[in-house]
């Protein structure tokens, strides 16, 4: 069996690059750890918001789709629905208070396995939730816009709508190690390593759901990590004899990825821990200039040309 550490990060499609910017810096305080482009259209950034480090488990990646031509996406079953971060238990109030002056219109979501949670729509019309959790041990990021007593401590978990879930827990269970922890609700929570926040994935279960349609809005893909590229591809061939179709390993300069479908329609992808954002530039600089993998450096004037200027503090 795979051992599988914890979630890595999620990825979503949104529309304009700046307002993507404001809401991760200045509404949720994570950090920009990385500026580059989508490797399989460089024409498209791709930022990458996370603890100061940008470690697995607290990374979230935006790809700024607009001006493409990419139609609003349609959340349902076969995807991941909402994306939720740990803070405190006691700062949701807080939290509350922040996004009510932003503007952002927090509402109550439901308390599941006992914690609660607030929910906000970003600007591409994401949803994203902030889940109290007293459980998190990891130490937030604190040179942001907010301070360590409030400030988000990684992702928690994602949310996936499923029509039928039962193929998809046995897929998660046989094939990745993960463990059904419980049902609360419509909500199994399956986990990993333990679970708590950044190892747990909630399957919603929802038979008259819609087909979920990627798009701008609706996250692309969840990822989880795993120790190392030899542990990778000894998953890789065994998803293989199991049936599961399954990429090449790629490389995404910051990490070295798997990707292949569950069998409820949601694109997984497995990432390595290594070798992180600090491996192009320094760990106090992360986040400030564009970074490109050797193979687009060659391009880098046409590709600046064609990217949005976009301002923020690094
Ligand atoms: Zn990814």
């Amino acid at each position: 069996m795979p051992d599988i550490l914890s979630l890595h990060h999620v990825t979503a499609t949104v529309d304009h690059a700046q307002p993507d910017l404001d809401f991760c810096l200045e509404h949720l305080g994570l950090r920009l750890v990385k500026k580059t482009v989508n490797f399989d259209n460089h024409h498209v950034y791709h930022f990458y918001y996370g603890d100061e480090r940008g470690t697995p488990g607290t990374i979230w990646t935006t790809f700024p789709y607009a001006g493409y031509g990419v139609p609003v996406g349609i959340k349902g079953a076969g995807q991941v629905t909402t994306t939720s971060f740990s803070v405190p238990a006691a700062s949701l109030a807080w939290w509350r208070q922040r996004l009510e002056a932003a503007g952002l219109a927090p509402a109550d979501d439901e308390t599941r396995f006992g914690e609660a949670a607030l929910v906000v729509v970003d600007p591409s019309g994401l949803l994203i939730e902030l889940v109290g959790s007293d459980a998190d041990t990891r130490t937030p990021w604190t040179a942001g816009t907010v301070d360590g007593t409030h400030a988000i401590r990684g992702l928690h978990s994602v949310t996936m709508t499923i029509a039928n879930p039962g193929p998809t827990i046995a897929f998660m269970e046989e094939r990745l190690g993960w463990t059904n922890a419980g049902q609360d609700g419509a909500r199994t929570r399956m986990t990993v390593h333990g679970g708590g926040p950044g190892r747990s994935i909630d399957l919603l279960h929802n038979p008259t759901a819609p087909r979920a349609r990627n798009g701008v809005g609706t996250v692309h893909h969840v990822a989880m990590a795993i120790g190392t590229g030899e542990e990778q591809l000894a998953l890789r061939e065994e998803l293989l004899r199991a049936g599961a179709g399954v990429t090449e390993v790629r490389d995404r300069q910051y990490f070295t990825s798997i990707y292949f479908r569950e069998p409820g329609g949601v694109l997984f992808e497995v990432a390595t821990m290594a070798p992180g954002f600090a491996v192009d530039e320094a760990p106090d600089a992360l986040g400030r200039d564009l970074k490109l993998p050797p193979w687009e450096e060659p391009h880098r004037g046409s590709i600046t040309a064609g990217l949005a200027q976009v301002r923020y503090r690094a």
